[in-house]
């Protein structure tokens, strides 16, 4: 038998998470059943998400983007109360891992999207190690990448920059991490890759002639939460599936 405590033990062993400073708890957020036999792994603890878990008799939801953010109302109400109501009704433990799943050098949310795109990381650096540094595997012009993620993560990326320029030095972290454009600009790259956009990135890119992509949040955080499971799979042997949904963002 495999029980809950088993799981977020090891998860928390496995990503470190007591290494990181997050605005959500890592681990455990909704308490469930003391068995697991199945876990339904998805981006994020949505409602649709929830549902999912419920309808598949999961004993686990196991996720990215969890509950309880640090900028939100605390009070449980509309569609919190919601989700959290289903969690309870179905004994369905919740466990959210935020930043050390973006970290992890394999399991993580940076590493999956390298190694799908073929990018080597050589360094780690900016806010808590989450901006990674490195080349792709061949000299590619702008458009080439904008085609390649297009092709693999199934969304047309935005993109401000040079169409013809050839990216030799490149930086990524997954998600909402357009903040930190301005490190990867310090660190001499070409291009830098996230998942989200903002006003501001549009006149950097223009000014700093470092190309700016926007590949989709969703989009560039599937593959960690997937590769956690197939790794707890492997490790405890129960059932995981993972759950998609059709995010534009
Ligand atoms: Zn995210």
């Amino acid at each position: 038998m495999t029980t809950r405590r088993q799981i977020i033990e090891w998860c928390d062993h496995t990503l470190q998470t007591h290494l990181f400073k997050d605005y959500a708890p890592n681990g455990l957020q909704v308490e469930g059943g003391n068995e697991v036999r199945k876990i339904i792994t998805a981006v994020t603890a949505s409602r649709a998400a929830i549902d999912y878990a419920a309808k598949q008799g999961a004993d686990m939801l196991l996720v990215h983007h969890g509950m309880f953010w640090k900028s939100e109302p605390v009070t449980i109400t509309g569609w919190k109360k919601q989700r959290i109501a289903t969690l309870l009704q179905h004994q369905i433990n919740l466990a959210g891992y935020h930043l050390p799943l973006d970290a992890h050098p394999e399991l993580g949310n940076n590493a999956r999207l390298a190694k799908i795109m073929g990018w080597q990381s050589d360094y780690q650096c900016g806010e808590q190690n989450l901006l990674n540094i490195g080349r792709p595997e061949q000299v590619e012009t702008l458009s080439y990448w904008a085609g390649e993620l297009l092709h693999k993560l199934g969304r047309a990326p935005v993109i401000v920059g040079d169409d013809a320029v050839e990216i030799k030095k490149i930086a990524w972290c997954t998600g909402g991490a357009q903040s930190f454009f301005q490190t990867a600009i310090d660190e001499g790259v070409d291009a830098f890759v996230t998942g989200e956009i903002s006003e501001a990135q549009y006149h950097l890119a223009n000014e700093t002639a470092v190309a700016f992509i926007s590949a989709g949040h969703h989009a560039t955080e599937r593959y960690g939460i997937q590769a956690l499971g197939v790794a707890a799979a492997h490790e405890f042997g129960i059932e995981v599936q993972f759950f998609d949904e059709q995010n534009p963002a």
